[in-house]
């Protein structure tokens, strides 16, 4: 992937909690890791007060961000989950408020990057949920413990390191709005730095590129990343589609052909209306055949360029779809127990909290292990089947409506 090699924290919900043992002479290589990574940053041209303050009181990892590098997301979130929460009701409309507050701005993108305004919203939504999650992890700290205590792709996270650096250095960021993900992702719409010193744009003007504190940079920089990504004016993205029962026909999204090959595949829009044209799709059955279908154009892959995860890239295409004005998903998943809103989620922690039930700390709406064991007991507590799910069956069993 080109953006973000992992998603910020909630795509990873649970850490294997090893504990990390800290040897003497491992802290030592660790300090002189980090004074050499000073040293590097500084010969780069990063002035000497910058490295020096970057890595001011960074005397051992930060164990937290070796968890989540060491992670396994052991617990696989089913397709309506993510798009549940993701493209909730409250997100739906914090993103319209959006559209309309800043309108002169998305419309200025659109017209210098030919990007569908709904899309660059979208992105801004899900990356970040418009700047409100943008991560707490001070950016040198978290990258100079991957590289010098990480074990894989340390030189990735090197260039990370070095390019975060050079935009304190460069003027368009001071160093403590270097916060993000333990990744490295950061701002409002949580480019990594190598990403940001290739493809952020100042879109207001002012001089600098300011990802963190300017929304117009940040909305403008989206766009010129998608345009970059391949992106073609004036073409969708995603269309729902129905296909015929029993559909074992091709998929996936690189596999595409022409929308009046599908409609001879028997695949007709969402509401029955039939396909033509040459414009190229591929399909994807998320959900097998019985689910929802969608197919997907190019414009599918830019938004993919920017996670590379469909699921990710659905929540998106989806979002942009509902702010353009367009119809919630016409085939439902095939479940009997939908995925939570993030209201939800909070609500059913709440209701766990208030029966006695431990998850971990206070409710935030962000389920992770001690939420999912939580919930497994109540399962058992209430008879059902034990599956640590935040589901809507379970919610209502502890009283949510
Ligand atoms: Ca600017």
């Amino acid at each position: 992937m080109t953006s973000r090699l992992f998603g910020s924290g909630w795509t990873f919900g649970a850490a294997l909690l090893l504990p990390l043992l800290a040897a003497g002479p491992a802290l030592a290589d660790f300090g002189s890791c980090v004074a050499g990574l000073a040293d590097s940053a500084a010969k780069a041209g990063v002035d000497r007060d910058v490295t020096t303050r970057a890595f001011d009181g960074l005397t051992q990892p930060d164990d937290k961000v070796l968890r989540f590098l060491e992670a396994q997301p052991e617990f696989k979130t089913p397709i309506w989950d993510y798009l549940a929460f993701l493209v909730d009701d409250q997100r739906i409309a914090d993103g319209r408020a959006m559209l309309s507050k800043y309108g002169r701005v998305l419309q200025q993108a659109e017209q210098r990057y030919g990007i569908d305004r709904t899309v660059i919203v979208a992105v801004w939504g899900v990356e970040s949920d418009y700047g409100k999650e943008r991560g707490n992890y001070f950016l040198p700290h978290a990258l100079a413990t991957l590289v010098c205590a990480g074990e894989r792709r340390t030189d990735f996270w090197r260039g990370e390191l070095m390019a975060a650096l050079k935009l304190v250095s460069a003027g368009d960021l001071r160093l403590d709005e270097l916060y993000g993900s333990w990744a490295g992702a950061f701002g409002q719409t949580q480019f990594i730095p190598s990403t940001y010193q290739r493809l952020a744009v100042d879109f207001d003007g002012d001089g600098r590129r300011d990802l963190v504190n300017s929304i117009a940079d940040a909305l403008g920089s989206t766009a010129n990343y998608l345009k970059r990504s391949g992106w073609q004016e004036g073409q969708p993205w995603m269309i729902e589609v129905k296909v015929p029962a029993g559909y074992n026909g091709p998929t996936g999204r690189k596999d595409k052909d022409p929308l009046s090959a599908w409609a001879q595949r028997g695949v007709v829009r969402a509401d029955g209306a039939p396909l033509s044209g040459s414009a190229q799709a591929g399909l994807l059955l998320p959900a097998g055949p019985q689910g929802p279908g969608f197919l997907v154009f190019r414009n599918f892959d830019a938004i993919y360029s920017y996670n590379a995860a469909e699921s990710y890239a659905l929540a998106i295409s989806y979002l942009a779809q509902r702010l353009s004005g367009g119809p919630a998903l016409r085939t439902p998943w095939p479940t009997d127990d939908p995925g939570l809103s993030r209201a939800q989620r909070l609500r059913l922690q709440q209701l766990l909290l208030a029966q006695g039930y431990d998850i971990g700390g206070q409710a935030d709406g962000k389920i992770g292990p001690a939420t999912r064991a939580a919930i497994s007991q109540a399962e058992q507590r209430l008879g059902m089947p034990q599956t640590g799910r935040a589901g809507l069956k379970v919610y209502q069993a502890l009283g949510g409506q």
